[in-house]
């Protein structure tokens, strides 16, 4: 059993994984309207991330005998300038995710929590990769600018995005 003040912690995260799947969707469909179909995939695949992002708190709740609250989710912001302010958004919500990240582990720490602790190491290591990823993407689209055949190629790089099986580093 967990005790109630990290289970709300793990329930606002829930919340919080749902709401950047919602606005990653935003995104995605900006990049609809943009026709830059390989950008609007990667930010689809993104959303999908993290769905399963937070079916993984949810399982772990479950898991500890806790309540599952689901609140509702705020509405996402769904117009951008340009590619790059998409990203740098992008970065900013992921910035936000690890530090609630952080903060939650402070607290199972503190609580003395260790299996929480452990679970959300998964996490720590998930949000350095997404960092990265994100600020190669807004170096690349800084060396971009607004040219047309760089986007078009970048384009087409993103849509080589697959989504990630969440599950197989897990190992056990
Ligand atoms: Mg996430």
């Amino acid at each position: 059993m967990i005790n109630s003040k990290t289970a709300a912690a793990l329930n606002d995260q829930l919340n919080m994984e749902y709401y950047s799947a919602y606005s990653y969707l935003a995104m995605s469909a900006y990049f609809l309207t943009q026709n830059l179909n390989g950008f609007a995939h990667w930010m689809r695949v993104q959303a999908q991330e993290e769905l399963a992002h937070g079916m993984k708190i949810y399982d772990f709740l479950d898991d500890r005998e806790a309540d599952i609250r689901l609140r509702g989710i705020e509405a996402p912001k769904q117009k951008w300038d340009s590619p790059l302010e998409v990203f740098e958004d992008t970065l900013a919500q992921e910035q936000k995710v690890s530090q609630s990240i952080y903060d939650i582990t402070d607290l199972a720490l503190s609580e003395r929590d260790h299996a929480t602790h452990t679970f959300l190491q998964w996490f720590i290591v998930e949000q350095v990769e997404e960092e990265a990823s994100v600020k190669e993407l807004i170096d690349t689209l800084k060396l971009v600018g607004t040219e047309g055949n760089g986007l078009f190629l970048l384009d087409r790089d993103l849509a080589q995005r697959q989504l990630a099986d969440e599950d197989a580093d897990e190992g056990q």
